[in-house]
């Protein structure tokens, strides 16, 4: 059962922008380039399942997830391509992962030693992908010494482990000041002298890298946010024209209660806003627990091609907007996407908000249906 199924609120989510995404990322690349798609966090809230059977329809060459139920889900529902999982997972847990095929983000020598024997007890290999910590200080070795004790382990035991990949990720690709994104390449560069043997996968590019540092290198491409439509550096830097993303995430609900107040009339929780002259009050069913923030109180979204306030608190389940007038019940109310030749972007909400727009999506709560189309 799908909840929230009838209530009139939804994401609608155009897969055929996803495969175009895709393919505009496919004639960027370097030939010889593989194209993974990053469907983390249920596909940047765009659903995993339906997102990466999309992918996989648009000849993406793998996935990246970052957790292993995630990879695991993906498995269930007959992804067959390369799945690497990014985050650290628990050592305990690498028999469990060679069992589903899936390759895994290793961070530390100690995840090798304590994996090594639990897999050669059921006979089991992992593919690993060695993370390097070249400046963004999250996971992975950080200088030449660990990187060459960890190849050695992997060596010494290959009937547990196989060599599969080598990685790092960029903290200020997105940015204007390529200085430090520049450091971390050296680093990169430092770190991988050390391996002799190349795995089949060095990969360092998520979207901003592939988009402003085209050359950094790496036979893969970690595609998050730019598959889903959006410029990975929200407002700062400008993409380039000739890459024409679509972002593929339309959030909609409807008016489920229009009327009028008077002067001196409150709304919502802490009467926050009064009225001061007559005025047409809609009811949105979609609040804080579907991801519509608290904090988006006073911003807008779209009715007949207006920008409607937001008046008073943000509810748990609804909130209410000032309309220019009064409109049927049922009228489309538009969170992200296009009405009446306005659009409002995920962008707009974050600057609204005080974030970045991957957070305004992923903070679009399971009880918003996902219905998808190709257009
Ligand atoms: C999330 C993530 C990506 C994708 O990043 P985008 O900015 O969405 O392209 C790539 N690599 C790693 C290691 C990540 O954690």
């Amino acid at each position: 059962m799908i909840i929230g199924k009838h209530r009139g609120t939804c994401a609608t989510i155009d897969l055929g922008a996803i495969k175009h995404n895709l393919e505009i990322e496919r004639q960027r690349m370097e030939p010889g380039q593989e194209l993974f798609a990053v469907v983390k966090a249920d596909a940047y809230s765009h659903g995993l399942v339906p997102v990466a059977v999309a992918a996989q329809e648009a000849g993406v060459d793998g996935f990246c997830v970052a957790v292993i139920d995630e990879a695991v889900a993906l498995r269930e529902n007959g992804i067959t391509k390369p799945i690497l999982i990014l985050g650290a997972s628990p050592e305990t847990e690498a028999p469990y992962m060679a069992k589903f095929n899936l390759s895994t983000a290793v961070s530390d020598l100690h995840f090798l030693q304590t994996a090594q024997p639990l897999l050669a007890a059921q006979n089991l290999k992992l593919k690993v992908h060695l993370a390097l910590d070249t400046g963004m200080g999250r996971i992975g070795f950080r200088d030449q010494e660990t990187v060459k004790a960890a190849i050695e382990f992997m060596n010494h035991h290959q009937a547990q482990f196989e060599f599969e990949g080598i990685f790092t990720h960029f903290s200020t690709a997105d940015s204007a000041d390529d200085s430090y994104f520049k450091k971390q390449l050296n680093k990169f560069h430092e770190l991988m002298e050390v391996v002799t043997q190349r795995p089949r996968y060095v990969h360092v590019a998520n979207s901003a890298a592939s988009i402003w540092h085209k050359q950094c290198g790496g036979n893969m491409v970690r595609l998050g946010i730019g598959m889903y439509g959006l410029n990975p550096s929200g407002k700062e830097v400008q993409l380039p024209h000739d890459v024409a993303l679509k972002p593929a995430f339309e959030l909609t609900s409807h008016i489920v209660e229009v009327k009028q107040v008077h002067p001196g009339d409150s709304i919502s929780y802490g009467t926050t806003y009064t009225a001061t002259k007559d005025e047409w009050i809609g009811t949105v069913p979609m609040g804080y627990a579907d991801g519509w923030l608290r904090r988006m109180q006073g911003s807008t979204v779209l009715v007949d091609g207006q920008e409607c306030e937001i008046v008073g608190r943000i509810c748990m389940d609804q909130f209410m907007i000032r309309l220019p007038h009064e409109v049927p019940l049922g009228t489309k109310v538009t969170l992200i996407g296009e009405n009446g030749g306005k659009q409002k972007t995920a962008q707009d909400a974050a600057d609204y908000a005080g974030t970045i727009h991957y957070e305004i999506l992923c903070s679009i709560g399971q009880r918003v249906p996902r219905f998808y189309v190709e257009k």
